[in-house]
């Protein structure tokens, strides 16, 4: 099925938000882009334009990171903990309340199944800003029981405080727009920073649909200030900005590289949640009935457009024929469509040039010798389609097993050694290190492997569990630092020792 058969049109209230003259939210006001321009938005899966969305500068993200500071100086520093915590839940309540317009809003723009953008508001947006705002009242720094310069025991004092780390600059991708918001705003405001955020040029409805539930919570001016705009402005200009005390970037790694560069000026603090090629590792003994469906998805979820997708899957050679055919035939009955059209499981790509993107991997997929076993078609009509992709018998020195596509292509090999560790160097073999997934009943595999496998997060029997208090990020190229749980909490904090001699 392809979504230009389907006649689907926004609701009302979507439509009359679509229609607004969207603007950016800079010191508590919706105001115009410096230099007047403005990008237009596009429906994914019918190439019409949806919104108009104002395209901000150098010279915004010079107004925005003022109104940031100020804010971070004025009324916001003499909020109580138990405050900010109110105000935070406020806003996980307002999302709550408004969540069936927020998830079309998303399926719009983004492209995702109605379903997954309502599932993924409730839990990493509403309840997610629910976890961080539990945190706010539970910061706290130690006493160390020191004698510095030789004092006597008892003749000081030493403790530390816990500080918010001061203005964030959040620069977010187009996969999940809503949720890459709330992951930033959550701890940031958690800890008592303040935030300029620029959402990705592709997707800025979901951040401008915040920034109303912002104004009506009553957040004061200047804590929360949305930049929308390009990346090589916009965003180049918040990453290099001289008063922006930290940067926190998800995105790719070629990007991420980029904000490290620019952060050098004022040695700003950079946390990092970057691209992954996550290894699933499939051994003889597990229950395929649950490895299916949880491969697969592992796998298609978001059309691979996902960082954690399990995009290279290992399966020991006993089993090898049987998990390639009947993953195969689970992607192939994957109803794809408009996202707003219940029947639809999958959504299209984000958009045309990403589309050709990962035509080109299919391509080369195909060149390389790898075997296709589904898929490695686009859908013909409008809309970004393309059909999940299966490729077996793949090896690491090939650029689709090697190289993050963020589309929907699976590349499958097989494994017949019983050496643990030659099966971990296999999946090991990438750039990446964000995710990954071991699939067996035997406990001892299970967990001998998690522990080989070089990655932020392991799952077992599953693929991707997520939770606002599972920490969350990347080893090597995916990444710098954590996010969610505590150590998500801790990047937006920094500790000042205090020292008094009586
Ligand atoms: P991207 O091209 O790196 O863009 C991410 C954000 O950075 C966008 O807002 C982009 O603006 C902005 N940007 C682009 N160039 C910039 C520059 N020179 N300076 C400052 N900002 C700049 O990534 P994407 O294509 O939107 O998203 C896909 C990538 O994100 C994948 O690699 C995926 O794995 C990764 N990702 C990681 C996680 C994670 O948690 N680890 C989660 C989701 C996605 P524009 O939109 O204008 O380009
Ligand atoms: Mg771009």
């Amino acid at each position: 099925m392809n979504a230009a058969a389907q006649n689907i049109a926004p609701s009302s209230e979507a439509r009359s938000f679509l229609d607004r003259d969207h603007r950016l939210l800079i010191d508590g006001k919706w105001v115009p882009a410096a230099s007047g321009e403005v990008t237009e938005i596009f429906d994914p899966a019918t190439e019409q334009k949806l919104a108009t969305a104002a395209a901000g500068g150098k010279e915004d993200i010079d107004r925005a990171v003022a109104a940031a500071r100020k804010a971070l100086r004025g009324e916001w520093s003499k909020l109580t903990s138990y405050d900010r915590t109110r105000l935070i839940l406020k806003l996980a309540d307002e999302l709550e309340a408004n969540i069936g317009l927020a998830s079309e809003i998303e399926t719009l723009d983004n492209g995702m199944p109605r379903m997954v953008a309502h599932y993924s508001i409730a839990s990493f947006g509403c309840d997610f800003l629910r976890y961080y705002a539990g945190w706010a009242t539970k910061i706290s720094g130690e006493t160390i029981p020191v004698s510095p310069q030789g004092v006597r025991n008892g003749e000081s004092l030493t403790y530390t405080r816990r500080e918010p780390i001061g203005v964030v600059g959040a620069i977010i991708p187009w996969n999940a727009p809503l949720i890459m918001a709330t992951l930033k705003l959550g701890p940031a405001l958690a800890a008592g920073c303040t935030v300029v955020l620029k959402p990705a040029e592709l997707t800025p409805l979901a951040a401008l649909f915040l920034g109303d539930l912002v104004k009506r919570v009553g957040f004061p001016d200047g804590v929360i200030n949305i930049v929308t705009g390009y990346g090589e402005t916009a965003g180049a200009a918040l990453a290099a900005h001289p008063d922006v005390d930290k940067i926190a970037f998800t995105g790719s790694t070629e990007v991420g590289k980029k904000i490290i560069a620019a952060s050098i000026g004022n040695l700003k603090r950079v946390t990092l949640e970057l691209g992954g090629k996550s290894p699933m590792v499939v051994f003889p003994d597990a229950d395929l009935d649950k490895v299916i469906p949880g491969v697969t998805r592992g796998a298609f979820f978001l059309n691979g457009q996902n960082c954690m997708a399990g995009t290279r899957l290992f399966v020991h050679g006993d089993i090898f024929d049987t998990v390639v055919e009947r993953v195969a035939q689970m992607a192939s009955q994957f109803r794809i469509g408009h996202g707003l059209s219940p029947d639809s499981d999958l959504g299209p790509l984000i958009s045309g040039e990403q589309r050709e993107r990962v035509m080109g991997y299919v391509e080369a997929g195909r060149k390389s010798g790898a075997e296709l076993v589904c898929g490695g078609d686009v859908l013909p009509g409008r809309g970004f389609f393309m059909k999940p992709t299966l490729f077996s018998k793949t090896t690491m020195d090939m650029s689709i097993a090697r190289e993050e596509i963020f589309g929907p292509v699976l590349c499958v090999q097989a494994f017949s050694d019983s050496d643990l560790q030659a099966v971990a160097n296999e999946a090991n073999r990438s750039i990446y290190g964000l995710s990954g997934s071991v699939w067996t009943r035997d406990i001892s595999v299970a967990h001998r492997m998690a522990a080989m496998i070089d990655a932020g997060q392991v799952s077992i029997n599953c693929h991707a569990a997520v939770d606002p208090a599972i920490p969350f990020g990347g080893n090597r190229q995916s990444g710098w630092g954590r996010e969610f749980g505590r150590e998500g909490l801790d990047a937006y904090l920094k500790t000042k020792a205090t020292t008094v001699i009586y």
